[in-house]
């Protein structure tokens, strides 16, 4: 979700060389624990610039690149250490008339354990997967007849059963998608089934659910509330809750209230701590919900991955830029799962 206010960039920090990335902003280490995570030199560095509103980063973990979203030029951008910036997809999301003059594109992605690229497009309202053999199809837009608001944002179980969130800032934001009614009743955390075309709703506990992440061993989920985004007196915390024969999210409970700003997007990495977007960059929490670092960036912060060729390299979608800094730990979920058995297993390594 796009924040109204965001720093600016000095314009010295965009007359670098493209590939010189300057090390920039600051790391405010809170608790010890961070010692596991950081090394004390780490140091935050800006890949890219230019985009409108960077969005849902996902690693490719044979192709040795990163994808993430530009929402609002309806495209999915591909950056590597080789070839630095390019447009990977185009259309993103977004293949109508576009009558406000607006194309914004997919939003969340994520690929699954086959490495099939899957997209949360605002545009078309709809969940969709990349074809091996190419194309396009869509895998999710309705729900009892009824079309999704827009989705945002993505995880994959080990099951290979799909979660994603369906907060309404495609259909309330022109920048984010095209103002439309709202069909469904409320905004939903969803659990999709691939296999058998079962979607259910898992949690209507959120007012607007917006990034999710599952625990190390899946018996937790985290889901970020941004309705504070619009409304100063809604929630811009974190909730927990606890994933149900598999099935169902139960017991919601606030695990983190994030301060400045919302926790758009999130991630866990293998031991269970939080990373999670921010205001003003990421913020690390621990399982028990203790502050252990903020990583500032100069810019509003929408997401985060874990990725590189170790899996430990952490990369920043902020507003207009990319950024990455370089942790001790990898991520949790089948995206991370699979790079650990890759390196594992030379012969399944992954390229880069
Ligand atoms: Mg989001």
């Amino acid at each position: 979700m796009r924040i109204a206010a965001f720093f600016l960039v000095s314009a010295a920090l965009w007359a670098q060389p493209p590939h010189s990335f300057p090390a920039l902003g600051s790391i405010v280490r809170e608790n010890p624990g961070l010692e596991a995570l950081l090394d004390k030199d780490a140091r935050i560095e800006a890949l890219e610039s230019g985009f409108d509103w960077s969005e849902g980063p996902v690693w490719h973990r044979t192709g040795g690149f990163l994808l993430f979203s530009d929402i609002p030029r309806n495209s999915v951008m591909k950056w590597s250490a080789a070839e630095g910036i390019s447009v990977y997809l185009k259309p993103s999301g977004y293949t109508g008339a576009a009558p406000y003059g607006r194309e914004p594109g997919s939003n969340g992605l994520i690929l699954d354990a086959q490495g099939r690229l899957i997209s949360m497009e605002h545009g078309d309202r709809r969940v969709s997967r990349l074809e091996p053999g190419g194309g396009k199809i869509t895998l999710v837009d309705r729900y009892e007849g009824k079309r999704l608001n827009s989705p945002n944002d993505i995880v994959v179980k080990t099951d290979g059963t799909i979660w994603f969130t369906d907060p309404p800032y495609g259909i309330i934001l022109p920048d984010e998608g095209t103002p439309a009614p709202q069909e469904q009743a409320g905004c939903f955390v969803f659990r999709f089934d691939p296999e058998t075309g079962d979607l259910s709703v898992a949690s209507d506990a959120i007012i607007h659910p917006n990034g999710l992440a599952f625990s190390p061993d899946e018996s937790l989920m985290y889901v970020s509330d941004t309705s504070g985004g619009l409304d100063p007196k809604a929630n811009h915390h974190i909730v927990v809750l606890d994933v149900v024969e598999g099935r169902r999210l139960e017991h919601p409970r606030v695990f983190k209230v994030m301060e400045p700003g919302v926790a758009d997007g999130l991630r866990v990495d293998e031991h269970g701590n939080v990373w999670s977007s921010a205001f003003d960059g990421i913020h690390i929490i621990s399982p028990g919900g203790t502050d252990l670092a903020r990583i500032h960036v100069p810019e509003v912060t929408s997401n985060c991955v874990f990725g590189g060729a170790d899996g430990r390299r952490l990369f920043i979608t902020a507003s207009s830029s990319l950024y990455t800094i370089h942790t001790k730990v990898t991520g949790s979920g089948v995206a991370a799962r699979v790079l650990r058995e890759a390196q594992a297993s030379p012969a399944r390594g992954p390229h880069g």
